[in-house]
């Protein structure tokens, strides 16, 4: 993606994308647009990380994809909740059959970027039975026995799960680059290693969406302030927030290596502008619709004869 890509208001793409809805049989196509609510652009179009990508560049306050205000989006956020839950339903029926898929949503973002809400309020909209979620903290004494993407592959989804990463593999590139936590030599082959595992999850049926949540530094420092004025949210709180803080341009160059060398065709990137939250709740929502829409997952055929089961059933 290009500079200058986040402030495009552009309508492209909304009219096909209203088409290929109602095509999805048994979901309300129009639910947003009938209570008047703005209908989204592609987010996906939106979002990407292409060539020539700067993060510096992207407004984190922005909202690309969608014209309407916090209580639009709100809206917007609850109107397609059913669809989330039923294309979910529908992958994970599909998989008892013969085509074996999964969705894996890959969440990364600094300390107070909103990885919880997405968590509540997006991940929340699907049933607990169809998600393998998993929040990645600093590998335990087991795990650093293993190569850094062991953990990560046992993390995968199955086939008909959506699985969810919370904070994930770029965690080796990010925090432990900041820090020096390996040597440059080994933190700097993890690109590719990560591209290479990336490419082959894919290519075994995985459709993994990337999203980084784009908080901006006047931001992180008003939901701190935030979660040390609240004694309700002390717990959220902890000293190392502000140490990893002061390393700000460090992170961002790290996030910015990351989009560079991992936004691959096969697993791009979608920079999520992240100051508003229901914006980024709703953003990362219908990214996960337009690749389950993409996808069109299919409800399997019978392995039974249904009509001899149903004569068997009323017989009984
Ligand atoms: P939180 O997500 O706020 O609960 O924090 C989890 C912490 O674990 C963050 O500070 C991450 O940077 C850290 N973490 C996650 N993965 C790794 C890793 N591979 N190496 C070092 N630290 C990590
Ligand atoms: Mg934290």
């Amino acid at each position: 993606m290009g500079k200058g890509k986040h402030d495009s208001k552009s309508k492209r793409g909304k009219k096909s994308d209203r088409d290929k809805k109602s095509k999805v049989a048994g979901l309300d196509a129009t639910a947003a647009s009938d209570k008047g609510v703005p209908e989204p652009i592609a987010f996906a179009d939106a979002l990407r990380v292409g060539e020539g990508f700067i993060l510096a560049d992207c407004d984190p306050r922005s909202t690309p994809g969608f014209d309407g205000d916090k209580a639009d989006g709100e809206e917007a956020l609850a109107a397609r909740a059913g669809e989330i839950s039923q294309y979910q339903e529908r992958l994970y029926a599909e998989s008892k059959g013969d085509v074996k898929r999964s969705l894996l949503l890959v969440v990364q973002g600094m300390d107070t970027s909103g990885k919880g809400g997405i968590m509540r309020h997006v991940v929340g909209q699907m049933d607990p039975q169809g998600v393998k979620y998993t929040a990645f903290k600093a590998p335990t004494a087991e795990e650093r026995t293993h190569p850094f993407l062991w953990r990560i592959r046992n993390a995968l989804p199955s086939p008909g799960q959506v699985g969810v990463f919370d904070r994930s593999q770029y965690e080796d590139v990010l925090i432990v680059r900041v820090h020096g936590l390996v040597p440059r030599a080994t933190w700097s082959r993890r690109y590719s290693q990560i591209n290479d595992f990336e490419a082959k999850a894919v290519a075994d049926g995985t459709t993994i969406v990337k999203v980084m949540l784009n908080v901006s530094v006047d931001e992180q420092k008003a939901r701190l302030t935030e979660r040390l004025e609240r004694e309700d949210k002390h717990w959220k709180y902890r000293t190392g927030d502000v140490d990893e803080r002061l390393l700000w341009p460090q992170y961002q160059e790290a996030y910015q290596a990351v989009l560079e060398k991992t936004s691959t065709d096969a697993a791009p990137w979608f920079v999520v502008p992240a100051d508003r939250k229901w914006y980024a709740r709703l953003a990362v929502q219908n990214l996960v619709l337009e690749h389950l829409e993409a996808m069109d997952p299919q409800w399997p055929a019978a392995d039974f004869d249904v009509e001899a089961e149903k004569q068997r059933l009323a017989k009984s």
